[in-house]
């Protein structure tokens, strides 16, 4: 198995691979017994002909001495043949060992040399030990058989010289060198056990090395297989998370329509004559309508930030507008409540900031809403201030102060989870999803702000938020689209351009209670034709119709005008509500754009904005 942790050159490079190592020592085996060992062998035969030559040198006579040159003929063949034998015989798990073998062969040449050197001096016999430390490499019990073999090889020949030659017998000299040898071979044994510890030593920690290679292997390789599950489960789960996103846009678009024409048609009802229980029932059925709808606005706000799909749209903002806006709308629901509010802007502060409107409101909405909502006298408040100011950018802090139930300090970390509320029992007092704050987090954390909270059981709650918002030149006023009279008593001229019925007949009546004079169409073929046949002061155009969508139909009207001529306003009225879908609207020239359900206030004000004539409001909305 190669090793995912070493890629080592196959022959020289450190490795820790098994079958690598297998190779190498097999390898390594190879060479020893077929290239050093001979040429150890060769080496060795070749001192000792060296040794016969010197020998016969010393004695005098003809040179080479004729007994000499036949021995180093011996020697040289016999190393000659011993390597050719390794060379072409030599198998590594071969029965018969062909080295060990020659080994044994080599100790008889030896004692062949030996019967020729000893003349001149006994203890060349000494040179047999050489066999005996070559095979100290080999381990412990190699060489102490070597040094038993050795002794009693050289016994056996000291034997045969003196039954040969008794004037060479010298036995007590022969016993003595048979006993030194016999002594020095079991200490170059014993060197060779040391030399076998070591070794074994190295081969466990080369063991112990490769099990912890191959542990580590296995838990790459598992780390490998987990990191490709976790892929696989972050792909499905934003896969889902997409999916979700998806079914709540689309869903929330669909409630929409339907929801135009119940709260629009319990506007229409609320302003028409009715008795006070009758009253009191269509107000309900709005009121549970607007919370439904709410609701529905905070769970797909909350899936397009979790999906990161909610992009900010920063513009310049007139701050102070904008607060006082938010406080207005907060008015109408502390209204029924023994509950003062205000609202405090630092003086010093710079008109125009670059912000998101619609998101900075509703940040300050929600914020205030909480606060009115669990406050059952006493005072909601709230106040900007700045923190820090540069050239280019202020650090403002936005707090919203209350008198109300306040939060125990178990429950306050908790609070900005979605679907999380303090009082979560079935007999709870105060209404809502828990969604609020869990947004207000999110879109704090997207504008890069922060949102901090204190507050204190049965005496109140302070939340802020720090914001750094750049500053924004002054703007010059948007040109709008000049009022097509300036007499007020002429009615504004709408043309509506709505395929729904429900919605048809409610926008209608909105239009008209709003003292409006209306032409109805169903789809964009027909707004094209209306919108050549007259001026209109005001187009609604719905988005999705049959035969012609609005946008396609909008792109027709603002092709056909002329450039220095009158220009329609046309303002999308649709169940979309996302930036995008409003983006849309912008780009293929439409002016305004309101989504579904649509208040009559909605619809008066922005006649108003975009015609400069007041309408007729009699709505008590
Ligand atoms: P909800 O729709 O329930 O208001 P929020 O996410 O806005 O959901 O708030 C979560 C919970 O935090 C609330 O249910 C309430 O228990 C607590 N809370 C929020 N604002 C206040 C406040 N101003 N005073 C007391 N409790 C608050």
């Amino acid at each position: 198995m190669p090793s995912a942790l070493s890629t080592p050159d196959p022959d020289t490079g450190f490795t820790l691979d098994a079958a690598l190592l297998e190779q190498r020592k097999a390898s390594s085996a190879r060479r020893l017994h077929t290239v050093q060992i001979p040429a150890v062998r060769a080496a060795g035969f070749a001192v000792l002909c060296a040794l016969a030559l010197v020998q016969g040198v010393s004695s005098g006579g003809v040179f080479p001495p004729p007994e000499a040159a036949r021995l180093v003929t011996i020697n040289l063949l016999y190393a000659l043949a011993a390597w050719l034998l390794l060379r072409y015989g030599y198998r590594p798990n071969a029965r018969v060992d062909l080295s060990l073998l020659l080994f044994h062969v080599d100790v008889f040449v030896w004692l062949l040399n030996l019967h020729h050197l000893e003349q001149k001096n006994l203890f060349f016999a000494y040179f047999l030990l050489v066999r005996v430390v070559d095979q100290a490499g080999f381990g412990f019990r190699r060489a102490l058989y070597f040094g038993h073999l050795v002794t009693l090889v050289y016994l056996g020949y000291s034997v045969w010289v003196s039954m040969t030659e008794p004037a060479r017998a010298l036995w007590s000299d022969r016993v003595g060198i048979a006993v030194i040898i016999y002594l020095l071979a079991l200490y170059f044994a014993i060197s060779g056990l040391v030399t076998e510890r070591l070794r074994n030593r190295t081969r466990q920690a080369m063991r112990a090395a490769r099990a912890a290679v191959v542990g580590l292997e296995q838990k790459a390789q598992a780390l490998e297989a987990q990191a490709v599950e976790l892929d696989l489960a972050r792909r499905q789960a934003e896969q889902a998370s997409l999916a979700k996103s998806q079914f709540l846009a689309v869903t929330s678009h669909e409630i929409r329509t339907p929801m135009n024409g119940i709260l629009g048609a319990a506007e229409l009802l609320i302003n028409s004559p009715l008795t006070p229980e009758q009253q009191r029932y269509v107000r309900t059925s709005h009121r549970s309508a607007t919370a439904l709808l709410g609701l529905i606005d905070d769970v797909l706000d909350l899936s397009r930030i979790e999906a990161g799909k909610l992009a900010l749209n920063p513009k310049s903002v007139d701050l102070r507008a904008l607060v006082t806006e938010a406080v207005d709308l907060i008015e109408i629901t502390a209204r029924d409540k023994p509950i003062t509010l205000s609202c405090k802007v630092e003086k010093r502060l710079p008109r125009r900031v670059l912000a998101d409107p619609t998101r900075l409101r509703q940040l300050l909405v929600n914020l205030m809403h909480n606060a009115v909502k669990f406050t059952d006298h006493g005072s909601v408040g709230l106040e900007v201030t700045i923190r820090a100011e540069t050239a280019e950018a202020l650090g403002l802090r936005f707090s919203v102060r209350d008198t109300g139930i306040g939060i125990a300090p178990d429950d306050l970390a908790s609070i900005f989870d979605a679907f999380t509320q303090v009082d979560g029992t079935s007999t709870r007092r105060h209404g809502g999803s828990g969604l609020g704050l869990a947004i207000v987090k999110e879109l704090t954390d997207l504008m890069g702000g922060r949102l901090q909270v204190e507050s204190r059981v049965g005496v109140g709650s302070h939340f802020w938020i720090d914001l750094t918002l750049e500053k924004a030149a002054d703007e010059a006023p948007v040109a709008e689209p000049a009022p097509a009279e300036d007499d007020e008593d002429v009615s504004v001229s709408v043309l509506l351009a709505e395929d729904d019925p429900v919605n048809q007949i409610v926008v209608l009546e909105m239009l008209k209670m709003l003292g409006c004079e209306v032409d109805v169409v169903d789809d964009g073929e027909a707004a094209c034709r209306s919108a050549a046949l007259a001026r209109y002061d005001i187009v609604f155009m719905d988005c999705h119709m049959p035969v012609m969508d609005g946008y396609e139909a909008t792109r027709r009207i603002r092709a056909e005008e002329q450039p220095a001529g009158a220009r329609s306003v046309i303002v999308a009225l649709t169940a979309d509500s996302l930036a995008s879908d409003r983006d849309r609207c912008m780009q293929v020239g439409m002016d305004d754009f309101l989504t579904k359900p649509v208040s009559t206030s909605q619809l008066s004000a922005t006649i108003e904005r975009w015609t400069g004539r007041r309408t007729n409001p009699a709505t008590q909305w």
